[in-house]
């Protein structure tokens, strides 16, 4: 057989380039590799542990449930797992946030809640166009990846350009409200946009770069969907589940999607992906968007687990905490590498230290990696060092980790 590691020189790719080695057991914010090597993790599986490797709690639900023959997969069928993981949803997360919506299954990766929402928006409204934005990423099969910015995914090939217009996200255009242009471009006939059916985007850009929208912007553009009749489509894909500070990103600038889209962290670990709609816009007949995944039980046990953390009426405050920890760090970092003018950029558990430059990005992951630290590159070029630990650090191994971090710049810029 061939060396593992071998095999990830030769053909593997993405993150096993990254992070060449071979891991075998993790738990909390700690990863081992088969040598024995243990690794801080601040890549948190791109945003879909956000409650660490193996949470506690979520590993004795599964055990339990699978001791007792609960029902594993279910497709659309209703499930003891499946009403319980509702149930605490609506009570826990969105009653006490005055949301209303329904919640619809759509398989198990944030790709499959894109697809469902941009067809729901088309379905819905009769109309095809959706205006995206720039650096956004959105995901890979055809119909999300029409809506991820990044050309470098894209081929003249895949024809997957088609019926979205790509405008600048905030801060695009330095200190331009690019919100002005799309308000121009919707009331003026003769700019080409033709009108569409929803606007989606990122609050915070995680692929992008941890581009961190503001709230007026992202007020402008949801009083401007309001106006026009346009809806909007809230990715919280990799910025929900708490990980800007609050269970949904958009908390912060107090709008209201009219679709959201959840995944990756929603089932700690196990694969589920969803979409909430605003009542008065589900249109879906019986049956119409189906998949055979959605229906994940052992993921509903999963995330209705990790739900509880939001009961407790400090978790929000802990998140700040470890938040004001990374911030301090890293704006220490650039103070002192004044001449190489990093900066720096974030909320709540998403930080990203932007290095101006993809080569001096990648030596500082390697640098980390070599030391005992996972981190990713994010951006355009990979210029981005994404800072995004689980929410449920603990605070000794998260400034362990930036430390690493500390270092790895230094002797990469050195
Ligand atoms: N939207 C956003 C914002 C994402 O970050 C990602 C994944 N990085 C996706 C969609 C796609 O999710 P998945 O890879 O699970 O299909």
């Amino acid at each position: 057989m061939q060396d593992p590691l071998e095999q990830i020189e030769s053909n593997v790719r993405g993150y096993a380039r990254l992070f060449p080695a071979v891991f075998h057991k993790a738990v909390g914010s700690t990863i081992t590799d088969t040598e024995g090597n243990d690794f801080i993790d601040f890549f948190c599986g791109a945003g879909s542990l956000n409650y660490g490797h193996n949470n506690r709690q979520a590993k004795a639900a599964l055990l339990r449930y699978i001791q007792a023959d609960g029902i594993q997969h279910s497709l659309d069928t209703v499930t003891a797992a499946k009403v319980d993981f509702l149930e605490a949803f609506e009570r826990i997360i969105l009653k006490p946030r005055g949301l209303d919506y329904r919640v619809q299954f759509t398989g198990p990766t944030g790709t499959n809640a894109v697809e469902a929402a941009v067809k729901l928006a088309r379905k819905q409204t009769q109309r095809s166009h959706v205006v995206a934005f720039t650096n956004a990423y959105h995901g890979h099969s055809l119909g999300a990846l029409a809506l991820t910015g990044n050309q470098f995914y894209h081929s003249q090939f895949y024809g997957s350009h088609n019926n979205v217009t790509h405008l600048p996200f905030d801060g695009y255009m330095g200190d331009y409200d690019t919100s002005l242009l799309l308000e121009k471009m919707l009331d003026d006939p003769s700019s080409g946009l033709p009108k569409p059916a929803a606007v989606i985007l990122e609050t915070i850009q995680g692929e992008g770069g941890v581009n961190v929208s503001s709230a007026t912007w992202l007020q402008r553009v949801a009083s401007l969907c309001q106006q026009h009749g346009i809806h909007l489509i809230v990715d919280d894909i990799q910025v929900g589940n708490g990980r800007s500070g609050k269970f949904f990103s958009f908390e912060h600038a107090g709008v209201t999607p009219d679709i959201v889209c959840v995944s990756k962290s929603i089932g700690s670990g196990m694969p589920m992906s969803i979409v909430l709609i605003r009542p008065e816009i589900d249109v879906w007949k019986p049956g119409e968007h189906t998949g055979t995944f959605r229906g994940n039980n052992l993921a509903f046990v999963s995330a209705r687990a990790v739900l509880e953390y939001w009961n407790d009426p400090s978790f929000e405050q802990q998140i700040e905490d470890r938040s004001q920890i990374i911030q301090k760090q890293l704006r220490a970092i650039c103070a002192k590498h004044s001449d190489h003018s990093l900066s720096v950029r974030g909320r709540g558990l998403i930080w990203g230290l932007d290095m101006h430059c993809g080569d001096l990005a990648s030596q500082t992951i390697r640098n980390a990696f070599n030391a005992g630290l996972l981190i990713e590159g994010a951006g355009a070029s990979d210029e981005v060092l994404k800072v995004m630990p689980a929410l449920t650090i603990e605070t000794s191994l998260l400034q362990e980790g930036l430390q690493i971090l500390e270092s790895a710049v230094d002797a990469a810029i050195n």
